[in-house]
């Protein structure tokens, strides 16, 4: 992929940021929640560098990738004020290349993958903030961990030194009908309320990153603080036919 060449050609990222932000400011308004808690992510995966760049002069600073090499080749050549987030499946080999560079892991799965983190975070001296990524519809092809299985792994990651658990992540099945999702969003939500009432040394579930621009209304109107949205603003995806 060429991250320099533009794609897409009749895409007005402008106007899909406008229409996306008029979308959050009424789903918070329906549910009665405050606009400031919650964040737009700008999911920029195999999107070209010009594209993210105008989404960034309109104001965007929070981006979302999902392979280390592009978030690392984007993260060289882009405003430094900008916030990466890791939204993909996350390989144990290829941590340490991002532990300094990223706001916030989205997708911690494992104790394997969070005792990775928090080693390169003790040898680079920093400290990452994490989610743990729930499996919440039980689906076979996801990644993520059960609902079940999610309080023994925040359990265990809040022992390791170097990270900070600040929530819960999910990706919904893909649906047409995306109040068929609503009930996942709850369920993630309730997980994450009832997991904070065990008050567990430097553990906040404060964070839910949950909706994607099929159903991030919906995810809003349940309690999500993060929206990962991808096709919404810079069009559908082509991907290299392999
Ligand atoms: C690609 C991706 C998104 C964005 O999906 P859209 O449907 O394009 O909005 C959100 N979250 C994750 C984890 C992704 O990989």
């Amino acid at each position: 992929m060429n991250l320099f060449t533009k794609q897409g050609g009749f895409i007005v990222i402008k106007d899909n940021l406008d229409h996306v932000y008029q979308n959050i400011y009424a789903a918070c308004d329906n549910a009665g929640r405050c606009r400031k808690d919650v964040s737009l992510i700008a999911v920029s995966k195999t999107k070209p560098v010009s594209m993210l760049m105008e989404a960034y002069d309109y104001g965007c600073r929070v981006f979302g990738e999902n392979k280390v090499q592009e978030l690392l080749d984007k993260y060289e050549v882009m405003p430094k004020d900008i916030k990466w987030h890791m939204i993909g499946h996350l390989q144990r080999n290829k941590v340490k290349y991002i532990v300094d560079k990223v706001a916030l892991i989205h997708s911690v799965d494992s104790l394997k993958l969070a005792e990775e983190i928090s080693r390169e975070a003790v040898k680079k001296q920093v400290e990452v903030s994490i989610l743990i990524e729930v499996n919440i519809a039980g689906e076979d092809t996801k990644f993520g961990v059960t609902a079940n299985d999610t309080e023994k792994l925040v359990r265990e990651a809040a022992l390791l030194p170097g990270i900070s658990i600040k929530g819960l992540m999910t990706i919904a099945p893909l649906t047409m009908n995306p109040e068929d999702n609503r009930q996942y969003f709850a369920k993630l939500k309730q997980l994450s309320v009832d997991i904070n009432q065990k008050n567990i040394d430097n553990v906040n579930m404060n964070v839910l990153s949950m909706g994607m621009t099929g159903d991030y209304m919906i995810a809003i109107e349940e309690g999500a603080s993060y929206v990962r949205v991808g096709t919404g603003i810079f069009g559908d995806r082509q991907y290299p036919v392999k």
